[in-house]
């Protein structure tokens, strides 16, 4: 099969919106990241999602609607702090878990009895989902374990041939995924984190709690409420660690285990601040410190080029846990295996 990469204008739009229509796949961006789209009520073209990426059959998707009407005959019922947390947060990055109505076939739900639902604020997502005519299932367009796709030419170099048609919207504003929200109690659960905050949660429903496994790798054979939790997600070949502490003592570190690594034959890089001075040493930018969000909107493309230059060893820089730098610890930590390292 020929992957077409179109442009987003209205023609392709409706051309894309028939496919999904039709069954078929079809990749867009969101302000996340892209994501691989089927009719959500179809179970077939679901399951072709799953062929496409390599996804266990046990890590359920996320469905994508264009208004918030539109969840009604998918769910079997509107919590009351997930009531609230819509109203101010969609469309956005934010997806909830409702328990879920029979229209939901068992591929989306990957056989829970809950499925996780999210209104993008991206224009050509909610024009494509539109002119679908139905909700679109759609987990991250990477291929399984590779980080999830930032730019229409991360699809490509992992869904070509897979596909027939990526919309092209240019880079993802956020660069993450959307955060995950269980808001069935009293007290919403953020089971991963992401673009809206704890901070920005807690501000409207008066509290937020972590799940466990946000900062902490899963035992094997473990449960947990978020599937997507256990899976080693988003590593580089590259050994990857992480370094936390005074920054003059991190970068010196850095510095130091760069040098031995290309001592030993090794081909090493560093993830960090453009602000730090590595003497020219190779690094992949995340922007500054004190914007956390600029490494959000790097950390994926950089993952995806330790790949492509093959590094054997990629030494990074933390983030601070504020804001959206929970969401990106979160990712950096699974990518590194949560191998983290403290230097006062
Ligand atoms: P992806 O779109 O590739 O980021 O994957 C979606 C992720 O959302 C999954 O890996 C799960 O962790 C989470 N998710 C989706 N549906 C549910 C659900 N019903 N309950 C809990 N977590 C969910
Ligand atoms: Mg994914």
């Amino acid at each position: 099969m020929d992957t077409k990469v179109l442009k987003p204008t209205e023609e392709n739009i409706r051309y894309a919106g028939s496919l999904i229509a039709a069954g078929q796949l079809v990749a867009f961006p969101t302000e996340t990241v892209y994501g691989l789209g089927a009719d959500a009520r179809n179970g077939a073209a679901v399951a072709s999602i799953f062929r496409a990426k390599g996804r266990p059959g046990d890590n359920p998707l996320i469905v994508h609607v264009s208004e918030s009407g539109e969840i009604l005959p998918l769910v079997s019922g509107i919590p009351a702090q997930a009531r609230i947390l819509m109203e101010h947060f969609w469309p956005g990055p934010m997806t909830l878990i409702f328990p879920r109505s029979d229209r939901i076939p068992d591929e989306v739900s990957a056989g829970l009895d809950t499925v996780g639902i999210r209104m993008p604020s991206n224009p050509v997502a909610r024009e494509l989902i539109r002119r679908s005519g139905c909700p679109i299932a759609a987990p991250s367009a990477n291929r399984s374990g590779r980080p999830s796709p930032t730019t229409a030419a991360h699809v490509y170099e992992d869904m070509n041939g897979r596909i027939p048609v990526i919309l092209d919207g240019g880079p993802c504003e956020v660069g993450l995924e959307s955060t995950v929200i269980d808001a069935r109690g009293p007290v919403p659960v953020i089971l991963r984190p992401g673009g809206i905050t704890p901070e920005m949660i807690r501000a409207v429903a008066g509290d937020v709690r972590l799940d466990e496994h946000i900062m902490a790798p899963v035992a094997e054979g473990e449960r947990v409420r978020s599937p997507g939790m256990k899976y080693r997600h988003y590593a580089p070949e590259a050994r990857t660690v992480i370094f936390e502490g005074t920054p003059e003592k991190v970068i010196a570190e850095i510095c130091r285990r760069y040098d031995a690594e290309q001592a030993a034959g090794g081909f090493p890089a560093i993830l960090g601040f453009e602000t730090h001075d590595y003497g020219g040493r190779r690094v992949l930018s995340l922007g500054v410190p004190e914007h956390p969000d600029e490494a959000a909107g790097r950390l994926f493309a950089a993952l995806r080029e330790l790949d492509t230059e093959k590094r054997t060893l990629a030494l990074c820089e933390a983030v601070s846990l504020e804001g959206i730098g929970l969401a990106v610890m979160n990712r950096m930590g699974r990518a590194a295996a949560f191998d983290i390292i403290r230097i006062e």
